[in-house]
């Protein structure tokens, strides 16, 4: 699929009525070319840190539009950057990773494409967070804020990161020099397309918006033998599951019940037979906060439930549970800087209407777009939010949300349309508001 000629835009595309119908018209010509690309990205789904045909795919597309393009930051990266005469850094950021996931959406496109895991174990992968549809409206809104170059002045860096899911892909990018090689943004803008909203709803949540993340596993090791002589074991199924409903009480009895969080296990892997009593079993949990103390009391807590436990089984010393909290992983809690999310909120509903354009309690979902902006005060970012849930199974469920897949669901299928020109209609005015020519 190739991009056709630009189209260009008659009437000034900032706010207001004439303007934002203009952009609108010229976005909704963009829109076959827009979802050919996102259904090509999303029969492509890549794994975390593995992504190599996206970025090929997008680099041509990018310097076709006059942007200096750098591949393999931050190990599968991409900056694109288009220097546009004095004015602020802006910088807008679209995530390329995959899923673990098999797909069963059960549309035309769906993926079949399958990948390996870092422990080599193979497959399938689907693009099951929307990841896909970030890509195809960044490239929208690239293709809209390059035939409008007259209409902004500034730096425009857009950056395509790896490794969102595994909250690796921020950090590898910055740990690459991304703001010494390249301009330093004063400005942070990023969407992820939402299972909570109806499609083509925006949300905005000014402040802490996403959780912290933490990832640990504990090796739960007990005594193995036979299925049948339990009494010349220490079982460690029994004990992997006691510590699995103890490690509950964290958030249930030992925190702040005003305090937001959430221990997940999300998967308990032990044994293969029967009749065997296993030597170990691997439990693997995510831990999501938004208070440091929070945070240290969760993950203190979850080392003793575990020694606790193993030791009321009567597991010997030598077979302690052995915890390892996965260092890489740690994804820092998003906050979205109050003055600039405001300023999108009322920027949208100035663009969408007051209809289509609401305020979003934060989430427990991690995101790690935040550590762009994190340590440095001189930069300003807020994530926001584009509805994805179709109109009509919106309607259906009469805010009944539990009826519908959420993100990282086999069925996760949104309104890519939808999402994709909501997104690209946001991302430019957002921009052209950054950028405005004598600001
Ligand atoms: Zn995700
Ligand atoms: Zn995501």
């Amino acid at each position: 699929m190739k991009f056709g000629a630009l189209v260009a835009l008659a009437s000034v595309a900032v706010p207001g009525t004439a303007g934002a119908a203009a952009l609108s018209d010229a976005i909704r010509s963009d829109m076959p070319e827009l979802m050919a690309l996102y259904r090509e990205l999303h029969a492509h789904p890549e794994l975390s840190m593995q992504e190599v045909w996206t970025p090929a795919r997008l680099a041509p597309e990018m310097r076709k539009l006059g942007f200096d393009v750098t591949e393999r930051v931050g190990k599968t990266g991409l900056v694109a950057v288009m220097s546009n005469g004095p004015g602020p850094v802006l910088m807008l950021r679209a995530d390329m990773d995959a899923l673990p996931v098999k797909e069963q959406t059960g549309l035309p496109f769906a993926s079949t494409a399958t990948g390996k895991l870092p422990d080599g174990t193979d497959t399938p992968v689907m693009h099951a967070c929307g990841h896909d549809t970030h890509m195809a409206s960044w490239l929208g809104t690239a293709r809209r804020l390059a035939a409008m170059k007259d209409r902004w002045s500034g730096t425009l860096m857009m950056i395509l990161q790896s490794g969102e899911e595994t909250g690796e892909g921020a950090k590898a990018m910055l740990g690459d020099g991304l703001y010494a090689r390249f301009p330093k943004p004063n400005y942070v803008l990023a969407f992820h397309d939402s299972a909570i909203l109806s499609a083509g709803v925006v949300g905005v949540t000014p402040g802490y918006t996403t959780a912290s993340v933490d990832n640990v596993d504990i090796k739960v090791r007990g005594v193995g033998g036979h299925g049948a002589a339990p009494q010349t074991t220490r079982d460690t199924v029994v004990l992997a599951s006691r510590i699995v409903l103890a490690l509950q009480t964290l958030v249930s009895r030992e925190k702040n019940p005003l305090d937001p969080a959430v221990l997940t296990v999300g998967s308990i892997q032990a044994g293969s037979r029967p009749n065997v009593i296993p030597e170990e079993a691997t439990l693997q949990i995510t831990v999501r906060t938004y208070k440091p103390e929070v945070r240290k009391l969760l993950l203190d807590g979850i080392a003793r439930i575990a020694r606790g436990e193993a030791i009321s089984a009567g597991v010997p010393d030598d077979r302690m549970p052995i915890i390892t909290t996965r260092e890489g992983q740690y994804t820092p809690a998003t906050f979205n800087s109050e003055g600039f999310a405001n300023r999108q909120l009322a920027l949208f509903k100035g663009q969408f209407g007051a209809e289509r354009t609401v305020v979003l309690p934060p989430h427990m979902v991690g995101e790690d777009v935040g550590r762009f902006w994190l340590d440095d005060k001189s930069i300003q970012g807020t994530l926001f939010w584009v509805g994805g849930v179709p109109k009509a199974k919106w309607d259906a469920v009469n805010g009944g949300l539990g009826k519908l897949p959420s993100l990282h669901s086999p069925y996760w299928a949104p309104d890519a349309e939808a999402v994709i020109s909501t997104a690209t209609e946001a991302m430019t005015v957002a921009s052209l508001d950054v950028l405005k020519k004598g600001s």
